[in-house]
């Protein structure tokens, strides 16, 4: 008996019938070709059965790896994930897909995480996409951050994506659109977009949404300036959060205020008129009655026709900002193109040809390449 094995307790005669077992033998430690071999296999890419199959079943592991390809900017991935998308439309559509922003800090995640739960817990399953450009990762800005939804993330009814990284806006809303097709296709009956109230993401997130939600802060001040008014006109609802302890008599003023400023703009085509409600993202009041401003709104525009005439119109100006974006990449990284378009900008910056004959000369020559 080793010296371990006399004094491990587990060889006290008191425990008996326990002894200390050899240790089993220990696998060869890992090689750099191993973890090569690993992350090459991980890499790999499935068939486009298998991912579409996947989708269908409603397999989170395979929806993952489609958006992935979506995201990704290889050629081959591309291809692949355009494939999916393809099979996978048949299968989308039935959804209410719901925008939702709000200048930082406003508490979009907080509202998100009490209004998925509201929607999960009825048994609807929910995705949470995100659009954010300008996203750098870093401190609470990022949307659709995990960390920031915990509750929500551990939910087996929801699934969180993160926006896209950085990149161009149309480059970063084509992928989130793609991803709202894979999301319906594997079950997602409710879709939440997150974007910041502060830029251009609003309109692209506006172009892929049913409905869309203004968050809003009773601030001190002029009640109206913490947002452009073309965004407010967006609005299908807008929300004053934060209604709760000291706040709820401002956000009371504030939703008065608010109520007065959405009347004078013009009727909206859905013939819907947007109303202001307040709420506690942070103590879950006020959630259902916002939702339920969703499912009226959904329930008139189908009435009315507007529902499918939107996502109609909205179809058809995807298809127009693709085919923008390809034939501008297109045009952008042929190498015949690069190298005249350096000579032909210098003669611009030297005032040695005009812009317009510049940009002819290079539209003259793309054509002929083709
Ligand atoms: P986001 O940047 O718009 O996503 O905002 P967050 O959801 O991260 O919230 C920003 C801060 O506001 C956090 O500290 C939240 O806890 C807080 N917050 C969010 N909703 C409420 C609310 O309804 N009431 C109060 N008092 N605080 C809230």
């Amino acid at each position: 008996m080793s010296e371990i094995d006399k004094h491990h307790i587990e060889n006290n005669p008191e425990f008996e019938g326990l002894k200390v077992n050899q240790g089993i033998e220990q696998p060869a430690p890992v090689s750099s070709d191993s973890v090569k071999r690993f992350l090459k296999k991980q890499r790999k890419l499935l068939a486009v059965d298998e991912y579409v199959n996947g989708i269908l079943n409603g397999d989170i592991t395979l929806l993952s790896k489609a958006v992935t390809l979506v995201e990704s900017a290889k050629p081959n991935h591309q291809k692949l994930a355009q494939e999916i998308i393809t099979l996978c439309l048949p299968h989308s559509g039935k959804s209410v897909r719901v925008g939702i922003t709000g200048v930082p800090g406003v508490g979009k995640s907080t509202f998100i995480e009490a209004v998925g739960k509201y929607i999960t817990s009825r048994g609807d399953k929910l995705a949470v996409l995100a659009i954010d450009p300008s996203s750098e990762r870093t401190k609470g800005s990022i949307l659709g951050d995990k960390t920031r939804m915990e509750e929500l993330a551990g939910d087996p009814n929801a699934y969180i994506r993160p926006s896209p990284a950085a990149g161009s806006l149309g480059g970063v809303a084509r992928k989130t659109r793609e991803t709202i097709i894979l999301c319906e296709a594997a079950g997602f009956t409710h879709i939440l977009i997150e974007t910041v109230g502060v830029g251009q993401s609003e309109t692209a997130v506006h172009s892929m949404t049913d409905f869309f939600l203004l968050l809003m802060l009773a601030g001190a001040g002029d009640e109206l300036q913490g947002i452009k008014r073309g965004i407010m006109e967006m609005a299908d609802l807008i929300a004053i959060n934060k209604a709760d302890g000291n706040n709820v008599d401002k956000a009371k003023m504030a939703q008065v205020q608010y109520r007065n400023a959405i009347h004078l703009f013009p009727t909206k085509e859905s013939d819907w008129e947007p109303g202001v409600l307040t709420c506690s993202a942070f103590n879950k009041i006020g959630i259902d009655a916002i939702w339920q401003e969703v499912e009226k709104y959904k329930a008139k525009t189908v009435e009315n026709g507007y529902f499918y005439k939107k996502r109609n119109e909205q179809s058809t100006y995807w298809m127009h900002e693709t085919i923008e974006g390809q034939l501008r990449q297109n045009f952008y990284e042929n190498p015949e193109i690069k190298e005249k378009l350096r000579v032909l900008e210098n003669y611009v910056l030297n005032d040695k040809m005009s812009s317009f004959i510049a940009a002819g000369e290079l539209l003259d020559l793309y054509s002929k390449l083709k």
